[in-house]
């Protein structure tokens, strides 16, 4: 099974993401994540990225796409589970053509819904592990030891692109170009709308229905 996980930043689909890693042992593809590797190794598409991650700009379609289907190609047999990908319309018909022509499809897309204003609120919590990006927040999923992370003992740091001016740009992007893959997969009927206001289990629960209907 392969799904794609759509939700602004601060919805929580990172979080829902890496749970459908576990209990559906899908491969967690995590296009932020990746990015960010990228700029810390220093490597070509690193440092071509980079001002846009930090600018809060979206990375030009070729370079993202070629990243996401590297990592697809390496996973094997394995389902995937997208988180942050694709963001435009372009990208998702990029992965449309190359997933056909590897044999196989996206099976389901799943929004979280989440009103604009408790994203804000979410997003000025939220603290990213040093070791792994595992992602805490001070209001919604407070680590058991402040600044630590619990999984993997690593400090807790808050993002640079999480400023208030740099999440503000970011939402307008997701509201204004992202927003239209809703349409994109709803054509498609692989769309499920979940309501991610509510707490992380319910969230859960909510996706895990939504992929068995
Ligand atoms: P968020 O969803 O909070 O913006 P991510 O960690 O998913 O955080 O992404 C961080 C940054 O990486 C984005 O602001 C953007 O610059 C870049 N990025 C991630 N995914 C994509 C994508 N599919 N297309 C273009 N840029 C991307």
């Amino acid at each position: 099974m392969n799904i794609i996980m759509i939700g602004a930043q601060g919805s929580g689909k990172g979080t829902q993401a890496e749970m459908l890693e576990h209990r559906l042992g899908l491969k967690l593809c995590a296009s932020g994540d990746l990015l960010r590797e990228h700029i810390v190794r220093e490597t070509p598409l690193g440092l071509a990225a980079k001002p846009y991650v930090e600018r809060g700009d979206l990375v030009p379609d070729a370079l993202v796409v070629q990243m996401i289907l590297d990592f697809i190609r390496s996973r094997g047999s394995q389902g995937i589970a997208l988180d942050g990908f694709p963001r435009t319309i372009a990208q998702a018909e990029k992965l449309d053509i190359d997933l056909g022509q590897m044999g196989q499809a996206i099976d389901r897309v799943i929004y979280l819904d989440v009103p604009r204003a408790l994203l804000l609120d979410r997003l000025s919590g939220r603290y990213i592990c040093r070791a792994h990006g595992h992602v805490w927040n001070i209001k919604t999923k407070p680590p058991q030891v402040p600044g630590i992370c619990d999984i993997d003992g690593s400090e807790l740091y808050q993002r640079s692109d999480d400023t208030p001016t740099k999440i503000t740009h970011r939402l307008d992007i997701f509201f204004s170009e992202t927003i239209k893959l809703l349409d994109y997969y709803g054509a498609q009927n692989k769309l499920a709308r979940v309501d991610g206001a509510q707490p992380i289990d319910e969230v859960s629960r909510a996706v895990l229905t939504a992929l068995r209907a």
